[in-house]
C-alpha cells in the first residue's frame, strides 16, 4: 500500500517567526504515524526547521535546487547542500518555476535526475493550466511533463507525483474529487506504460487550494495519495489535512 503523503510548499512565505510558530503547532499535534509529511519553507529557513522539528513523520524538504554539486553558479543550491542541512526531499517542476523561471520540462527532467542521483526524494509538479484544460488537453500535458523525466529516469522509487491543475493553485477552486481522481488514474496508467509495475507504487498526490474543508472528499478516491499544499500549509489546519484519512 502507498503511504499517504502531505506536503506543505510555504512558496515565497514566512518569517524566523512564522515559520516556527508552523513547526511548534506540529510538534504539539497528534499526528498519525502511517502519514509521512514534508514541510517545503523557503531556502533560508530550512535549517531551522530541520532543528526545531521534533516529529518523526515530519521531513523537510526544499522547493527547488540546481543540478550541479557545486562550483561557478552564482545564486543556485545544490542538492549537496540540502543533504548536508538534512534535507531529504525537493520539489521540482513547480508551476510557478515553469512559468516565472521558463523551466522546460527538459530541464525539471535533467534536475530531477541529478538530485535522484545525489539522494535526494523529489516532488515532481505537473499539470495543466486552464487553456489546456477546456481545450481538453490534460493528460496531454501531464504526459508531456512526465515523459520527459521517463525519459532519463527509469527507477521512480524516489518521485512522489504532485497533480497540480494551474487553475486551481491559489484560486480557492480546487479540482473535485472525482475530477483529480480521473486525472490521477490516467497519470496512472501511463506511469504504467513508461514505468511498468512501479507505476503502482509512485505516490500521485492532489495539489490547488487543498484546504482542511475540502480534503475529506477525496478519501474514498484510490489514486489519490496524499496532497500538497501551498496557503493552507502556513496555517493551524494544515494538521487537520495531515489528520484527514485517519
Ligand atoms: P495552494 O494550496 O495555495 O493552492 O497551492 C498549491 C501549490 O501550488 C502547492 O505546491
Amino acid at each position: 500500500a502507498r503511504t499517504f503523503f502531505v506536503g506543505g510548499n510555504f512558496k515565497m512565505n514566512g518569517s524566523k517567526e512564522s515559520i516556527s510558530t508552523i513547526v511548534q503547532n506540529l510538534n504539539k499535534a497528534d499526528l498519525p504515524s502511517n502519514v509521512e509529511v514534508v514541510l517545503c519553507p523557503p531556502y533560508p529557513y530550512l535549517a531551522q526547521v530541520v532543528a526545531e522539528n521534533k516529529q518523526p513523520t515530519v521531513k523537510v524538504g526544499a522547493q527547488n535546487c540546481y543540478l550541479k554539486a557545486s562550483g561557478a553558479y552564482t545564486g543556485e543550491v545544490s542538492p549537496e547542500f540540502l543533504k548536508d542541512l538534512g534535507v531529504g526531499y525537493v520539489v521540482l517542476g513547480h508551476s510557478e518555476r515553469r512559468q516565472y523561471f521558463k523551466e522546460s520540462d527538459e530541464f525539471v527532467a535533467d534536475k530531477v535526475k541529478f538530485a535522484l542521483s545525489e539522494g535526494l526524494k523529489v516532488i515532481l509538479c505537473i499539470g495543466e493550466t486552464f487553456e489546456e484544460k477546456k481545450a481538453g488537453k490534460t493528460i496531454d500535458v501531464c504526459k508531456r511533463e512526465l515523459s520527459a523525466v521517463a525519459e532519463k529516469v527509469k527507477d521512480w522509487t524516489n518521485i512522489v507525483v504532485a497533480y497540480e491543475p494551474i487553475w486551481a493553485i491559489g484560486t480557492g477552486l480546487a479540482a473535485t474529487a472525482a475530477d483529480a481522481e480521473e486525472v490521477h488514474a490516467d497519470i496512472r496508467k501511463y506511469l504504467s506504460t513508461v514505468i511498468g509495475a512501479q507505476a503502482e507504487e509512485v505516490r500521485i498526490l492532489y495539489g490547488g487550494s487543498a484546504k482542511a474543508s475540502n480534503v475529506g472528499g477525496f478519501r474514498d478516491k484510490k489514486n489519490v495519495d496524499g496532497f500538497l499544499v501551498g496557503g493552507a500549509s502556513l496555517k493551524p489546519e494544515f494538521a487537520d489535512i495531515i489528520k484527514s484519512r485517519q
